[in-house]
């Protein structure tokens, strides 16, 4: 098989409600991806996922920089391809973030094509570990700009609806506000469904320390993303010190950071993003480390799951994956969680692959 067409494209797909967090405000989740053509006839959809800025450097890095290596070459040597990628031109300038989005995208496209070629869901084609359904927790219903009465509606909803975790967004300027959600929501849902907070990335060492203690009165199942990513001694202390678990990975993009990370004993559920790590690829050998050292894997969602529940289905240490429905009706077999568990895809490939009506509505590069 060799491949004959590598195009590039940008979605914009609405969010409504808009949402916030304590560091981003989004209206629109964007899709920066790629669609690489073969031989065979078979085509392969990858993407990552950004707040709808910044995805023209990454297609451009698609369409400049790394195309050239795929074309001609055949889709079953994606691990030499991502070599050559890697540490090919634009090895210099950036070996993490947009480039590192970028060569996610196309490595999720061609194993993609891989999946295709064999007849399998991307799930079995990597070796099936969990066959029926995945856990599921919802964060869809705690956004930070959300007033506490809807907090609390959404919550209600959600676990009505049959989800036994759900995560909100802390991170308000006074901490007190935050704790007050965090009680109410608690009170409401009760002591049997898991309930997580994420900080994304608002406190310093000194907020994290007085409010992660004050918070564990709450049971919570983890806490994520409290000081600034690259701070792995941070978030060492704030494990040794808090009886609440650190849940991190969204904004680490290497397999050393997480070595980092993992070895030092700074994060204990680790959330790897195929989105953000350079893709499948790159995703099990981070899933392989984390379970060198038995820690647990709960995958931040930048693809809104498509790809992750096949990655969570084949990892023994993945336990739960993270459901926000913004953008699963573009898909021609979507994401779909019923009594709080994702049913596993059963069509060929990585469930990447956008109806076309769509392709075209929400395409803007
Ligand atoms: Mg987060």
């Amino acid at each position: 098989m060799k491949i004959i067409k590598v195009e590039p494209f940008i979605l914009h797909v609405p969010i409504t409600p808009p949402i916030t967090d304590a560091i981003n405000a989004a209206t629109h989740w964007g899709l920066a991806g790629v669609r690489i053509f073969t031989d065979e006839g078979i085509t392969g959809y990858g993407y990552t996922g950004t707040c709808a800025q910044g995805d023209d450097l990454i297609t451009k890095t698609i369409e400049q920089y790394y195309a050239p290596i795929l074309l001609g070459r055949d889709p079953f040597m994606v691990k030499e391809l991502w070599d050559d990628m890697r540490f090919g031109k634009m090895h210099w300038i950036g070996r993490a973030g947009v480039t590192h989005m970028a060569l996610a995208a196309v490595d999720i496209a061609l194993w993609d094509i891989m999946a295709k070629a064999a007849g399998k869901p991307l799930w079995q084609y990597l070796g099936g570990h969990k066959s029926k359904k995945i856990k599921a927790y919802n964060t869809n219903g705690g956004w930070l700009n959300w007033s506490k009465e809807r907090l609390l509606r959404d919550v209600g909803e959600i676990v009505e609806q049959g989800f036994t975790g759900v995560k909100i967004k802390v991170g308000k300027p006074d901490p007190h506000e935050d704790y007050d959600r965090v009680k109410a929501v608690r009170r409401l849902i009760g002591d049997q469904v898991i309930f997580m907070i994420d900080v994304n990335q608002q406190w310093n060492i000194n907020t994290a320390m007085t409010w992660g203690k004050r918070l564990e009165e709450f049971d919570l199942f983890w806490l994520e993303e409290p000081l600034n990513p690259d701070d792995i001694l941070g978030h060492k202390k704030l494990a040794d010190a808090l009886n609440v678990p650190i849940a991190l990975g969204e904004h680490v993009y290497t397999k050393y950071a997480f070595r980092d990370y993992i070895h030092q004993g700074a994060v204990e559920y680790v959330q790897v993003d195929v989105t953000r790590v350079g893709g499948i690829t790159e995703w099990l050998q981070v899933a392989g480390l984390a379970a060198s050292y038995e820690l647990p894997i709960c995958p931040h969602v930048g693809d809104m799951g498509q790809i992750h529940q096949h990655l969570v289905a084949s990892t023994s240490n993945a336990i739960m994956l993270e459901y926000i429905p913004w953008i699963r009706h573009i898909f021609v077999e979507p994401a779909t969680v019923q009594d709080g568990h994702y049913m596993l895809p059963q069509m060929p490939g990585a469930s990447t692959e956008i109806i076309p009506s769509c392709f075209e509505q929400y395409r803007i590069g």
